[in-house]
């Protein structure tokens, strides 16, 4: 385990507020994934509550040469949220950046920051008569900033694609702790570069995703499961055509 030295500790102390700079036995919570496996050894865990917050964090351990490992919900169970070994390492949490900051449902957009569970979003979308389309099992857990980092998928990725494809803009802080606002919300941007496709997708190697502008569709009018049985691959097709047909 290799731990931050207690001076870079006090450093995070003193730029955040009382309730973000989490040691000993407080972290462990953060270390442990669902199944009770450690996936961090990092010892110290920095929860700060807003995007400025992660800023000042990223700009400390820039600065230290401190390791960093955004976690969200740490329903991943691949690791992602693992320490490195080679040198002092934090856990950044974003569960604190849990607000809706604003539901459009004229503009089909939720403006949302990083901790809000995946579910949270759903139920935003559903009191406006819209749906926020990725759904997967840890939808109560997973964090809008973790589905984009995985570009997760989930049960109607058919329909209505990945993370990718529900998200049009994006807010993050860059490793020198420099603050890229690009929560965009126009369907029709031919604006040059669209830059929020480097973090979806990249597991906070290129920043970490304090924010985001999320797309809403219509209502669905109802919704059934369907167990279908096909002989062999050649029938798949057609059956996903016939679906597509009725969606
Ligand atoms: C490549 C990949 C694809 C996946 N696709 C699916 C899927 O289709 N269906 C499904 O059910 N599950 C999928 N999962 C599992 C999925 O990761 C989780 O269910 C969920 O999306 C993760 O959300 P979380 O908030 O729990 O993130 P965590 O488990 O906390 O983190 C997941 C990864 O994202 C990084 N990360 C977390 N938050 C941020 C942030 N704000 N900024 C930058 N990086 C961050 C972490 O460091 C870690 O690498 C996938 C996992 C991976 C690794």
């Amino acid at each position: 385990m290799t731990v931050p030295a207690d001076h870079i500790v006090d450093e995070f102390r003193a730029a955040l507020d009382c309730n973000a700079v989490l040691t000993g036995g407080d972290a462990d919570p953060f270390l442990l994934d669902p199944r009770n496996l450690r996936t961090a050894d990092a010892a110290v865990v920095v929860r700060p509550a807003d995007t400025a917050g992660v800023a000042a964090t990223v700009r400390i351990c820039a600065a230290h040469n401190v390791a960093i490992v955004p976690q969200g919900g740490n329903t991943g169970l691949s690791y992602g949220t693992e320490s490195p070994t080679d040198r002092p390492s934090i856990v950044l949490s974003l569960a604190r950046l849990n607000q809706i900051e604003s539901v459009d449902p004229d503009r089909w957009t939720i403006t949302a920051q990083a901790g809000v569970t995946i579910e949270a979003v759903q139920n935003a979308a559903k009191a406006v008569n819209r749906v926020f389309a990725p759904d997967w099992g840890a939808r109560g857990t997973a964090s809008v900033g973790g589905g984009i980092a995985t570009d997760a998928g989930g049960n109607n990725v058919v329909r209505y694609g990945n993370m990718r494809d529900n998200v049009m803009g994006i807010e993050a802080v860059l490793a020198d702790g420099t603050i890229w606002d690009g929560r965009r919300a126009l369907v029709k941007d031919s604006s040059g570069y669209d830059l929020k496709h480097l973090f979806i997708g990249g597991e906070g190697t290129l920043g970490i995703v304090t924010s985001a502008v999320l797309k809403l569709r219509p209502a669905t009018p109802y919704e059934t499961s369907l167990l279908a049985a096909i002989t062999g691959l050649d029938a798949l097709a057609p059956l996903l055509d016939l679906a597509q047909q009725h969606a």
